[in-house]
């Protein structure tokens, strides 16, 4: 029968609290494949998912690559463990033009034969069926592997498919991801989904400086995002008054970290409202002005949860690397204006200073402003067909 085996990571460094992990892992697995028939069932140390439609395997497979916690699966042949039975099966399978070895993994010790010797065994079989077909068994081109596990059954598959891996999602609380429409922020939000987050996202527009497309790109990348998160609530907050107030009021060279500084109240503010334990942004260390030590060190002055930077440590090609692998990089790159762009000075501070940041703001009526835009908030329950 063909099942597919799903093997987990870093549960097992949660002592006391794996029962918790893997209760949380298998509902988020279940939740995933919603809409199709299947049978999960927990064996050692892995799961086992059976009696799905074969049609629809590799769309299973697809969506258990985007379930956070799962470390590999391998479509795999499941059969009782009786050597005849192993051999026959083994003696099916086409090995042309190719060296090959075979790996036995024997969990169940009742089984008598040793591990390697049942390897010599079998890779005689495949030999013996495969003229072709060579043994090397330091650089094999297809490896065949042959799983005896303690229930009576065996499993035979040839390749091991990597997942995420990380945590599941919803064990490690709930971030607030700002979310722009650019490259970094979406793969933001993913990192932090990896380790086991659940997320909400909030997304500052300036209509009609930005127009319909620029938020609908935002609408976008957070579906995408929600493959891999589950269900997001996208918070949209007109940001276009507190833009135009900064540019009238404000030295311009200012306009970016006071915005930063606004953006940072009114995420933290509707965080708190909302029970939310952290922000999560796509900042890079000096990957533009508003990135230095110093600038963070002014926007987090206005912070009152935790900010969460999963990349500040990355490159920019690294970055893109992972925004790539997630599907999120061919949304990122479409050119509709972020409200960042809007109002850009030529010259923005690279190294602010809080005493004068607050010298400069003190000319808005900054709570006004925040209370405003947070009152107008329209909230965008994610996925949403698009
Ligand atoms: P990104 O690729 O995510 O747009 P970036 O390299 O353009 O990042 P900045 O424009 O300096 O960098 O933005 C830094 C971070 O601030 C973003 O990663 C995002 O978390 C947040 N941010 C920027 N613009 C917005 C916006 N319009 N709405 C919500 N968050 C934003
Ligand atoms: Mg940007």
């Amino acid at each position: 029968m063909g099942v597919i085996l799903i093997r987990y990571g870093e549960l097992f460094l949660k002592g006391d609290n794996k029962c918790y992990f893997e209760k949380v892992l298998l509902n988020n697995i279940r939740h995933s494949l919603d809409g199709f028939t299947f049978k999960l069932k927990k064996l050692q140390g892995r799961y086992l998912l059976s009696d799905f439609e074969e049609k629809n395997e590799l769309q299973i497979i697809n969506k258990l690559q985007k379930v956070a916690g799962l470390h590999s699966i391998s479509s795999a042949y499941e059969m009782n463990t009786d050597i005849e039975e192993i051999k026959k099966y083994v003696g099916t399978l086409t090995f042309n033009n190719t060296t090959f070895k075979v790996i036995v993994n024997r969990a169940d010790k009742t089984f008598d034969i040793q591990s390697t010797n049942f390897a010599a065994i079998l890779g005689g079989v495949v030999l013996d069926n495969n003229p072709t077909a060579k043994v090397d068994v330091h650089n094999p081109q297809k490896e065949l592997y042959v799983d005896i596990r303690e229930h009576g059954k065996t499993y035979i598959f040839s390749d091991i498919i990597k997942c995420m891996g990380g945590m599941p999602v919803s064990t490690s609380g709930r971030g607030l991801v700002m979310i722009s429409g650019g490259i970094d922020s979406p793969v933001a939000a993913y990192m932090m989904t990896k380790r086991g987050m659940s997320l909400s996202a909030i997304h500052f527009h300036s209509f009609p400086y930005t127009g319909v497309l620029a938020k609908e790109k935002v609408i976008k990348l957070t579906n995408i995002v929600s493959e891999y998160a589950g269900h997001i609530n996208l918070y949209v907050v007109s940001f276009t008054k507190i833009q135009e107030a900064i540019h009238k009021n404000c030295k311009c060279e200012y306009m970016i970290i006071i915005m930063r500084r606004i953006m940072m109240r009114i995420a933290c503010r509707l965080a708190k409202e909302k029970g939310i334990g952290g922000i999560i942004t796509g900042e890079s260390l000096a990957q533009v002005a508003s990135q230095t030590i110093e600038s963070i060190t002014v926007t987090n002055a206005v912070a009152t949860i935790p900010v969460l930077r999963p990349l500040i440590g990355f490159d920019k090609i690294e970055i893109m690397d992972i925004a790539r692998k997630i599907g999120t990089y061919e949304t990122s790159i479409l050119p509709y204006e972020d409200c960042c762009t809007v109002f850009l000075p030529d010259h923005p501070l690279i190294k602010p200073k809080v005493r004068l940041v607050e010298e400069e703001e003190s000319k808005l009526d900054i709570e006004n402003l925040i209370n405003e835009a947070l009152s107008t908030i329209e909230t965008i329950f994610i996925p949403v067909e698009i």
